[in-house]
């Protein structure tokens, strides 16, 4: 079922007051570090592998432009995270979270 644009919107912000502490934010990224594929896909890095980075849907860019060549492609959307949470972008290395990628696109509409 297709969701019209107004429910998107409002799923977006009912997102925002959703407040982890600390300790729920750590336990989640690591459940999803351990699904996380990013570590065989043609994109990834070694500089993310020794920062031990992944998970970028959850934790955002690469650190310090680690990855930035979009072209090898992006396998996010063969991640059970990804069809789990049922995430839509993708690049999440490059381009940062879903959530952040979700509002910079509703903010290029206007
Ligand atoms: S959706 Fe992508 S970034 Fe997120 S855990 Fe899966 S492979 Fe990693
Ligand atoms: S976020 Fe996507 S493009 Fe980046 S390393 Fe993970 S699977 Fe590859």
């Amino acid at each position: 079922m297709d969701i019209t644009k107004f429910e998107k919107y409002m799923a977006l912000i009912t997102d925002h007051p959703l407040v982890l502490s600390p300790s729920e934010r750590a336990g989640i990224i690591m459940a999803r570090k351990d699904y996380c594929i990013c570590p065989t896909c043609p994109t990834y890095r070694e500089c993310a592998e020794k920062a031990d980075d992944r998970c970028f849907c959850t934790i955002g860019k690469s650190r310090e432009g680690c990855i930035s060549d979009e072209s090898p492609g992006c396998k996010c959307h063969q991640c059970v995270v990804y069809q789990d949470v049922g995430f839509q972008k993708e690049f999440f290395c490059t381009r940062g979270t879903e959530q952040q990628q979700r509002v910079l696109s509703v903010l290029e509409m206007r």
